[in-house]
């Protein structure tokens, strides 16, 4: 029920001021979301970037159903790829998120052609900027459609990386698939509330799925990512590391900003890559309770934060 109190609240501009202005709420928005500009994630990203850290910059943009919309989003990756240049970043320090429904997956006619378009542009534009791009996921019905872009934009840019649910009964099968040479799989347990014909209901079993999908990413030959803040998997994942002899540099850890920032600076102390995943811009709202509406761990943790400011 809080659930779906909080995601009928993200559908409510009027609510957006409320919790804009709120002294609290607001402090608790930009602990997690670095701002609504593209000058505040790259003033974010820069200070990242001097502490020895990785960034993956996330404009946060809604999906749409308009093909002038999904071009305008295109663009928006493009300008922030272009003024990314200014940052001085390593070949591959930075790295862009992006979200296919918001360039047009969801179009009744074409969609998925136009989804690939749009990402094709935002690619050239990151390889042009020394960028790479990561294709997110969203819920089960989108999985198919993501994973075949994905192949497709890999045959002209090998670094494109994609996103894997663990929580997903697919995903060790897809795992299997992607294990190939310098391929870039995001292992993340799944933030979105799915069927049980589809997925694990309880998070031990998405938790024993990350377990199995990372060792077959780690015995592999692609680039294994490892998206989560949970302690005994960063743990478990260490040992993997140790038991396929990845050398650092071979895989990378990415948490969100602003959540288990003790786990990436020790884990950039010892060497290994971590990216810092910077959420901005002017729609936040929705991301931000979406985040508490989709996992109730989340919600505990703003309502502890909350509690101990
Ligand atoms: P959990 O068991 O949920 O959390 C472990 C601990 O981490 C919690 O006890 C808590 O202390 C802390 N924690 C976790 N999340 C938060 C939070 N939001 N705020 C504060 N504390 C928190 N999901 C998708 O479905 N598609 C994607 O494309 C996608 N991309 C992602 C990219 C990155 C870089 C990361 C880190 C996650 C991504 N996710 C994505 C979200 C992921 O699927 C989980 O919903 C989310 O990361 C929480 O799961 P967890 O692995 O940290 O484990």
């Amino acid at each position: 029920m809080l659930r779906r109190m909080l995601l009928a609240l993200s559908d409510s501009g009027g609510t957006k001021e409320m919790v804009q202005s709120a002294p609290l709420t607001r402090g608790l928005v930009h602990r997690f979301v670095a701002g609504e500009t593209p000058s505040a994630a790259l003033g974010t990203a820069g200070r990242l970037l001097t502490r020895g850290l990785a960034v993956g910059l996330d404009p946060l943009v809604e999906d749409t159903l308009s093909r002038d919309r999904a071009a305008a989003v295109r663009d928006i990756y493009v300008d922030l790829l272009r003024r990314s240049r200014a940052l001085g970043a390593p070949e591959g320090a930075v790295d862009v998120s992006v979200k296919l429904s918001a360039v047009g997956q969801f179009l009744p006619r074409h969609g998925e052609k136009t989804a690939l378009e749009n990402a094709h542009a935002i690619c050239a534009a990151a390889a042009g900027s020394g960028a790479t791009v990561t294709l997110e996921t969203e819920d089960h019905t989108t999985t198919e459609s993501t994973l075949a872009i994905a192949r497709e934009l890999r045959a002209d840019f090998p670094t494109v990386g994609v996103v894997l649910q663990s929580r997903l009964r697919r995903t060790e099968g897809d795992c299997r698939e992607l294990t190939g040479a310098g391929v870039r799989v995001r292992l993340s347990k799944g933030a979105y509330a799915e069927q049980e014909s589809v997925a694990f209901a309880h998070r031990a079993e998405t938790d024993r799925s990350f377990v199995r999908c990372l060792r077959m990413l780690m015995a592999g030959d692609g680039h294994p990512v490892i998206a989560t803040h949970d302690a005994r998997l960063l743990r478990i994942s260490a040992a993997l590391a140790a038991r396929y002899e990845r050398p650092l540099g071979s895989y990378e850890y990415q948490m969100l900003y602003g959540v288990a920032p003790e786990q990436q600076t020790r884990l950039a102390a010892g060497g290994e890559t971590v990216r810092v995943h910077v959420p901005y811009g002017a729609e936040w709202y929705g991301y931000f309770l979406r985040r508490l509406a989709e996992q109730p761990s989340n919600l505990a943790f703003f309502l502890r934060s909350a509690a101990s400011r």
